[in-house]
């Protein structure tokens, strides 16, 4: 099951709670359907729970009921509103008369309070929304046949502080998040906050992971910086008669050469008495001057 049907049906599970809000919702729903126009309202969907959702919230908003078909090659449901009168009333609701409707736009007078904002967006996302799985990537998108409808529910998202971004593509309008924070932030406010935990989780374990990466690719470059160290240091005792050299060198060398391996920090406490990093990086600068010498 995909993650956007997990979020509509956690959003169906709870019906609205307020009558302004199950209408706000069949408005989101309208302008994100498939066809909302003079002559016909039709709303295609595969998720049974959603095509149960709207169908209720018309007959309880509207007092209207769907023709409702099932299409047969997809086996989706088609739920379509044909009738003159019938569609009056859907557009008499919203302050509306279908033969004056040329072209669509948010009427805001429908959507004042803030209840009613985020019923219309649950409405929008679950008539024209998706979202990619967390695990994947991050994206949400709604997606409208009506340019007008588009730009305002860009305003609309910036007034209640989201920040979408928008593009169109084949005679759609569209509007997306690629933020996980937003993404989880609009789940969480349509009434899909489990979803939006499943987000939130997902994200942390990614970003675990990224960092374990990074440690790794950290320590990788640690060891060679260790096995470059060692190589120079090799490289000038090689070039010294270690007999002529004062002691403290001497033994500096011999347990270097003993000890390829180690890193300074190791070396270090290998001496008797024991010397400090800075110190024993202070011996092997003294050697590699002696040896260019
Ligand atoms: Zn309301």
């Amino acid at each position: 099951m995909s993650f956007s049907r997990d979020v509509k049906n956690e959003i169906c599970r709870a019906k609205p709670a307020k009558s302004c809000d199950a209408l706000a919702e069949c408005y989101g729903i309208l302008l994100y359907c498939n066809t909302f126009s003079s002559s016909e309202a039709r709303i295609i969907t595969e998720n049974e729970k959603l095509a149960e959702r709207v169908t209720a919230l018309f007959g309880e908003c509207f007092g209207v009921e769907f023709d409702d078909t099932r299409l047969p090659e997809s086996g989706k449901r088609s739920l379509i509103i044909t009738d003159k009168r019938k569609l009056e009333t859907v557009f008499g609701a919203f302050g509306l008369a279908p033969e004056d409707t040329v072209s669509h736009h948010i009427n805001l007078g429908v959507l004042e309070e803030d209840c009613c904002r985020t019923a219309f967006l649950r409405g929008v996302f679950l008539a024209g929304g998706s979202v990619t799985d967390p695990v994947k990537s991050y994206h949400l998108e709604l997606v409208t046949p009506h340019f007008n409808v588009w730009r305002e529910t860009v305003t609309l998202l910036r007034e209640m502080d989201f920040s979408p971004k928008q593009v169109s593509r084949g005679g759609n309008y569209i509007v997306y998040f690629k933020q996980s924070a937003a993404i989880e932030d609009f789940l969480t406010l349509v009434g899909a906050s489990g979803c939006a935990m499943e987000l939130m989780s997902a994200k942390i374990e990614k970003d675990m992971r990224n960092s374990v990466n990074r440690r790794v690719n950290c320590d990788t470059a640690n060891v060679s910086k260790t096995v470059d160290a060692a190589a120079a240091h090799l490289d000038a005792i090689a070039r010294l008669d270690m007999e002529t050299l004062p002691e403290k060198l001497r033994e500096t060398a011999r347990l270097r050469l003993e000890n390829p391996e180690l890193s300074l920090t190791e070396l270090a406490e290998l001496f008797d008495p024991p010397v400090t990093k800075s110190g024993l990086n202070h011996r092997f600068r003294k050697l590699a001057e002696l040896a260019r010498d």
